[in-house]
């Protein structure tokens, strides 16, 4: 894939991820460039509402701008740090999803209802501090927590999604939070949540392939009409 190719997928996959509120205004996905020690990566200015391709940029894996006149994400480090701690991963989103940071804020565990939800099969761990990851500590914190997983929750904060793909991270969010909507419910009803069994989580793992995250990336890139060619 070349590297226009990635800076055009990550650009739709922020303005997706915008259209869908999962990550607002300061939120942010990166992906490796293949065969090298850097990354892309939204600039901390482009408004996420409206920026494009040109608006993703390069940087090394220590967070220094590999671009003229370039400011990074403050949380460039949860960036680096999973890449460092994961070579299984390519891409990353630092997400605010409201439902899955409610969950957090309200102790409520986070747990696999839904089918979709079968693809957190390992587990969606909470790191237990909601401040800003702006130092190299706290990036490899975060990925301590995320371990082996698809997802950790920063507690009244956000999310962090790790994938072997930009196509998979963006599929990745959005069951996030859609299991998250789907738990709180069952919370507010007062009911408890019937985790998917161990058969049910093998068996509907199998959904985390590239078809499926085809359908999801196409579907929303129609609905929210982001595209750009
Ligand atoms: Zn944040």
């Amino acid at each position: 894939m070349s590297e226009e190719t990635l800076r055009t997928e990550v650009a739709i996959c922020v303005r997706m991820l915008e259209y869908l509120g999962l990550i607002d205004f300061s939120g942010h996905v990166s992906c490796r460039i293949p065969g090298t020690n850097t990354l892309f990566i939204n600039s901390w200015g482009a408004s996420r509402h409206g920026l494009g391709p040109a608006d993703i940029v390069k940087s090394d894996m220590e967070g220094n701008p590999l671009e003229k006149g370039v400011i990074l994400p403050s949380e460039k480090y949860i960036h680096t740090s999973v890449y460092r701690f994961r070579p299984d991963i390519n891409a990353v989103a630092h997400l605010h999803p409201p439902v899955t940071t409610a969950l957090s804020a309200a102790g409520k565990e986070y747990v696999p209802v839904m089918h979709h939800g079968a693809i957190f099969h390992t587990g969606v761990s909470v790191y237990d501090d909601c401040r800003h990851a702006n130092s190299v500590e706290r990036g490899d914190a975060i990925a301590t927590a995320l371990g082996p997983r698809r997802a950790t929750i920063m507690r009244g904060h956000g999310a962090v999604v790790a994938a072997e793909s930009v196509m998979g991270v963006f599929f990745g969010s959005v069951y996030l939070e859609d299991n998250a909507k789907k738990l709180a419910h069952v919370y507010m009803m007062g009911g408890k949540p019937q985790v998917l069994r161990e058969d049910e989580l093998q068996a509907s793992k199998k959904i985390w392939r590239q078809d499926q995250f085809d359908k999801v990336w196409n579907y929303y890139q129609e609905t929210s009409g982001v595209k750009f060619s």
